[in-house]
């Protein structure tokens, strides 16, 4: 992705919000950053804005969850080629084959040191600015 792509950051937590805009701060990530609470909040704003670069994932959301997110957008022939990162507290096995069956492009855990968003952070930047997108 390019530096224009916005980053879709789609969450309820605030504090695992304010980690990730803290650590893409420091990273010195100048993409827009858009936040979403649960995954009903994001499609609708993915229905008004062109296609983010990337969606980071929250799986456990009020409202409509992170999977149920996903299986709606992996459905959508619009929305399926968004890249979609899962970034959770979820060590559930069944969440992640699940994620992973419904096409997530990966499946981070949230570390417990919010310090330690940073190097987690780093990683996905670096990989999704590297990589390509599709449109
Ligand atoms: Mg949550």
């Amino acid at each position: 992705m390019t530096t224009t792509h916005t980053i879709l950051l789609v969450d309820d937590d605030e504090v695992d919000i304010m980690a990730v805009s803290r650590a893409l701060k420091e990273l010195n990530v100048t993409n827009p950053v858009a936040v979403c609470r649960n995954g009903k909040e994001a499609l609708q704003w993915l229905k008004t804005h062109p296609k983010p670069g990337l969606v980071l994932l929250d799986l456990r959301m009020p409202v409509m969850d992170g999977l149920e997110f996903l299986a709606n957008a992996k459905n959508d022939l619009n929305l399926k080629t968004i890249p979609v990162v899962a970034l959770t507290t979820s060590k559930e096995e069944s969440d992640r084959i699940q994620a992973f069956n419904l096409g997530i492009a990966g499946f981070m855990v949230k570390p417990v040191d919010p310090k330690l968003y940073l190097s987690v952070i780093k990683t996905i930047s670096i990989y999704w600015h590297t990589s390509e997108l599709p449109y």
